[in-house]
């Protein structure tokens, strides 16, 4: 079947088990899923850069297909996360790079519930790779696109700690706020930085690198909402714990402004840094292939 009406169906398909919206979705908010991977194919150059450019719409729309399926495949929500504080403490370059590694240091059991988020994103990666050489176009896009949700998950900072909605620390509900609520309501903001695709020499060593270093970022993200909430009630603050969907209007006066103010260029720099990364790895997982021409 010729390719855009297979990813048609796919899209068709995943959409409608889906429901027409997921529950608290846990991922930054749709359209940063697709401005992350929207802007990784203008910044990939050569053959496979065209290629991905007359194919973006694709790449785009199922940026958010892996949140879509968490709602009814519950096994999916690990590869969304790591917890790293269950792993060791920082800078946890001890950490197995590999999964199986991991598993006998961590137990077997145990990776499931504290998130597997890098090792799925190396994983995903080298399957990207072995579809280009295996020359499946259809899956290459879909993995593509795949893969651009975890790297975005994986630069936000609250996917990478076992304090993921704040409530260690006294910042109950920042996960949706900051990542959708904040994220969408500035989105027009956003002017994303003119970057140069990087070359992956160790494709492990930089995957937990930059998972590592989106975790040294809690602090500054905690304290921007700390200070945010500062001159809030109770109850105004009982009021910041939010769905997804709720109206920007409803929440305490300048909250939110404040909260931008504190982690607004934190947001934006992760997200340069996802789209950058992701062209990077899909350019690696290519050459790693022997550089194979895309379908005319
Ligand atoms: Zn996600």
């Amino acid at each position: 079947m010729h390719l855009r009406r297979r990813l048609v169906l796919l899209t068709l398909l995943v959409a409608g088990l889906a429901g027409p919206v997921a529950s608290p979705l846990w991922g930054w908010g749709f359209p940063a899923h697709q401005r992350i991977n929207g802007r990784a194919v203008e910044l990939l150059p050569g053959p496979l850069g065209e290629y991905f450019m007359a194919h973006r719409n694709w790449l785009v729309s199922l940026a958010v297909d892996a949140d879509r399926r968490k709602s009814y495949s519950p096994e999916e929500r690990p590869s969304h996360y790591i917890d790293f504080e269950y792993y060791g403490s920082g800078p946890y370059d001890s950490l197995p790079h590999q999964r199986r590694d991991a598993e006998e240091k961590f137990g077997r059991e145990n990776l499931p519930k504290w998130g597997t988020l890098p090792w799925h994103v190396t994983g995903l990666t080298r399957s990207l790779s072995q579809a280009m050489r295996a020359g499946e176009w259809e899956r290459v896009v879909v993995l593509s696109a795949d893969l651009g949700h975890f790297i975005g998950d994986g630069h936000q900072p609250l996917h990478t700690t076992v304090n993921y909605d704040g409530k260690d620390s006294g910042n109950d509900g920042i996960h949706v706020m900051f990542e959708t609520l904040m994220v969408n309501h500035y989105m027009q903001r956003y002017r994303p930085a003119d970057l140069k695709i990087i070359e992956i020499k160790h494709l492990d060593e930089a995957v937990f690198s930059w998972l590592i270093e989106a975790h040294g970022l809690l602090d500054h993200l905690l304290e921007a909402d700390t200070k945010a909430r500062e001159s809030l009630s109770p109850k105004q603050q009982g009021a910041l714990i939010v769905r997804f969907d709720t109206d920007p209007a409803t929440l305490p006066r300048d909250y939110l402004d404040d909260l931008y103010a504190g982690a607004g260029q934190l947001a934006w720099r992760q997200m340069d840094l996802a789209a950058i990364r992701l062209a990077s790895l899909w350019h690696w997982a290519w050459l790693e292939a022997g550089s194979p021409a895309p379908p005319s």
